[in-house]
Order: C-alpha cells, then structure tokens, then sequence
C-alpha cells in the first residue's frame, strides 16, 4: 500500500493549488457577497487544461486519473465552495456520463466543448416530488415521435443548469417499467422548450447557479439519448456514485480552509495574556479536526483508487463522501467556536466555509441515504 501521491499527482495539485490562490480565493467573499456567477474564473479553468482534467486526451481533456481529480476539487474548494461545486459538478456530472456511456458522435460534438472549456456541463435527475426517491419522483418524460425526442416536465435543483451549454437529462422514456424505463438525453440548454426557472437564493455556495429547469415540448434528435435507452436509473446511479468522490473532496477542501483559519487565528488571538493556541482546549479542537481530515483524505483517495483502477468503489464513495462532510462540518463549527464572537461575523471567513460545507451533507445522496447504501452493502456481504 502507498500513501505517497505520485510526481504527477502532486505537480498537478500544487498547480491547481497556485491558480486557486491567486485566481479564486482572492474573489471569494466578493462572489458569496454578490452571488454572481464568476464566469471568468472558468473560462480561465479552461485555459489552464482543467475543465476536462480527468477525460482522455483524444476527446479534449488532460487525461488526469481519479485522485488528480479529487486533489483539483480539493484545492477549488477550498479556495471557493462555490467555484468548487460548479467544478466537481461539471466534471463528474455533466463531463462523466458522456465519456462513459456516449458515441464518439456525442463525445465529440457534446464531451469535447466541456473538457475544452467552452461550456459548463450538468445533470438533471432531482424534480420537484423528490431527489432521494428518484426511481418515484421522476415525472419528466420523453416520447419518440419520428426521429426526434419531446421532451415534458420539470426538474429542480440543477446546479449550473441556467449556464451550461448542454445538459443531461433523466427522462421516463417507458412510464410502464418504473426505473427501467428511464433514460438519460443530452439537451444543448438553448433548445427550444427549455425554460429556466429561477435562480435559487442559498444559504451558501452563493454563485453556484442553482435553478428549476422546464421542458415544454422540448425536441431534440433521436441521437442524443446517451447510451442505451431504459439504462438511464442506472447510469445516474453509478453517476452519483463516481460523484460523491467530488462532494468527499470538496467538504476535504473546505473543511482544511476553516482549519487554516481557525489555526491562524489562535495563533494570533492572545487571552489572559498569552495566544489561545495555547489553551488545551483550543488545541483539542485543532487536533480533531486535523485528524478527522486527514482520515477523510485517506478514505476519498481509497475510493478514487478503487474506481480508476476499475475495482467496485460505490460504497468506499458512500464512506468517503457522508465522513468528509461530516467530518467538514465538525472542523468549520469548531473554526467558529475558536473564532469567538469574530467567527459570527461576515469579515471572517469561517461562517461562509460552514454555509458552504452544509450542501455536502444533501448533495449527491443526503446522510441518511449514504447510511442506507452502506448499511445495504454490508449487510448483503455477511
Ligand atoms: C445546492 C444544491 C445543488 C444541487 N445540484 C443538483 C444537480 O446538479 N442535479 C440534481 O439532479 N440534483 C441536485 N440537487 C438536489 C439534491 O441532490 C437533492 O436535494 C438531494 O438528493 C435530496 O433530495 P430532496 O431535496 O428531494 O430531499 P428528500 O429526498 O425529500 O429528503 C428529505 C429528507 O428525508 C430523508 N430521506 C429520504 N428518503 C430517505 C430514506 N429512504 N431513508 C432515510 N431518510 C430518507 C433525506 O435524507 C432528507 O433528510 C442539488 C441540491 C442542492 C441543495
């Protein structure tokens, strides 16, 4: 077993580190003040070869594996949650599903573009009657007439959805057989009929663009299904599943900012005569967190490992992502409490990086449902 990254690994996480601090982290109070989408910031992404890191060469990307890719979420994030989410979100959502099951038609003319960085990827699969229970919430339906797919409903929540150039949709293309009648359509976002709700006010990761998206007759060419049709609950499961790595990593990355911050400041911060670093209790709480992280970490480059190299990973990314996030939470609450009353306050970072960790905790499976998807496995094993 080697716990050292390799030469590769480590050149691009301490590039992405450089450009996260000098590009993102300087705007990211302003971005969660303003709630704008910082597009420049991707469009500079794209420049630098990551808005395709882990998709081969030959369709646009930098053919970086899974754990590079975690490392680059980690760094964005905790740099911006925001920049983060958008991130993970297009590479594992909008970018993955394509490589995975697409045409070489569709990796070229949808996957190319994205890993590019000419347009942001992303995937709807949430409406309004459910996330958790997909397999009963899906309503959105599309029906084949003559060689074109129409495409009716609804779905919420769809991070990016209002910018990215194509997004993937999860349809019942057969209401009759329940999840095995659904499928997933790539829709190019200016198609006729797609009409884009409002922009969701969040509690953080504000400039993460977050809105309802409405199908009315949307067509698209019969082409544009991805991959087989009535795969499509199965292809946003394992979709989720190679996405929870991201969450994992971008909860890693916020929670090493609050710890950071919460380090700088004891350091600083002098009572009863002396730095609160001092104080034992200050010191558990770092310790805590420092080594919750460090077993998050372990456990997300575990999964990252597993799935590169093609082993089943679904449940280590269970693990990974539901102890990342909560593990974030714990070390941005104690931030706050080595913070004082200065971590209650907007002119400290600490209580954005909490707002911002708190969507680890839902996205890409809720707490509850990762619980219930290792809970299934291993009971299953024994
Ligand atoms: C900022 C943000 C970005 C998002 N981005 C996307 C996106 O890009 N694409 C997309 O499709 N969706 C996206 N989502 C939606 C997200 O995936 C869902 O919100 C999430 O899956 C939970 O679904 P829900 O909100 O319908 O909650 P519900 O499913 O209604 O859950 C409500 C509560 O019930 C619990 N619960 C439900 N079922 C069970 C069960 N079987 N056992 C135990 N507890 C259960 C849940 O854990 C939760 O506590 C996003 C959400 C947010 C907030």
């Amino acid at each position: 077993m080697d716990f050292q990254l390799t030469e590769e690994q480590r050149a691009i996480r301490d590039a992405v580190r450089e450009f996260a601090e000098k590009e993102i982290m300087p705007r990211a109070a302003e971005i969660d003040r303003t709630d704008q989408f910082p597009a420049e910031i991707f469009q500079k992404l794209g420049a630098h070869g990551l808005m395709g890191l882990h998709i081969p060469e030959a369709e646009g990307g930098a053919g970086a594996d899974t754990i590079s890719q975690a490392l680059a979420v980690e760094e964005i994030s905790r740099a911006s949650g925001s920049v983060g989410l958008t991130y993970a979100a297009h590479l594992s959502l909008g970018c993955s599903p394509i490589w995975n099951w697409g045409t070489n038609a569709q990796k070229k003319k949808f996957l190319a573009p994205l890993a590019r960085g000419e347009g942001i990827g992303a995937l709807a699969l949430t409406e309004p009657k459910g996330g958790s229970d997909l397999a009963g919430g899906v309503q959105t339906t599309a029906t084949l007439q003559g060689n074109e797919w129409v495409i009716n409903g609804s779905k919420s929540f769809v991070t990016s959805g209002a910018i990215a150039r194509s997004i993937n949709v999860l349809c019942k293309t057969d209401p009759t057989q329940g999840h095995r009648g659904m499928s997933i359509i790539i829709v190019p976002r200016e198609t006729r009929g797609v009409v884009i709700g409002k922009v969701e006010e969040k509690m953080g990761l504000r400039g993460s663009v977050t809105t309802q998206i409405f199908f009315e007759d949307c067509r698209v060419p019969q082409e544009n299904l991805l991959g087989e049709q009535g795969k499509g609950f199965y292809y946003a499961m394992t979709t989720l599943d190679g996405g929870r790595i991201g969450i994992g990593a971008m909860a890693l990355g916020l929670g090493r900012a609050a710890l950071d911050a919460a380090i700088k400041y004891a350091q600083e911060r002098v009572a009863f005569g002396k730095p609160i670093a001092d104080l034992q209790a200050i010191q558990f709480m770092i310790a805590d967190s420092a080594m919750e992280l460090d077993a998050a970490r372990l456990m997300i480059y575990r999964a990252a490992d597993l799935k590169q190299t093609g082993k089943k990973f679904a449940t280590e990314a269970a693990m990974a992502k539901l102890f990342a996030s909560e593990a974030a939470e714990r070390a941005c609450f104690k931030a706050i409490q080595i913070h004082g009353g200065a971590g209650y306050l907007r002119d400290f970072p600490v209580e954005r990086f909490y707002r911002d960790n708190r969507l680890t905790l839902i996205g890409e499976g809720t707490s509850e449902i990762l619980r219930h998807v290792i809970a299934r496995e291993i009971l299953k094993a024994n």
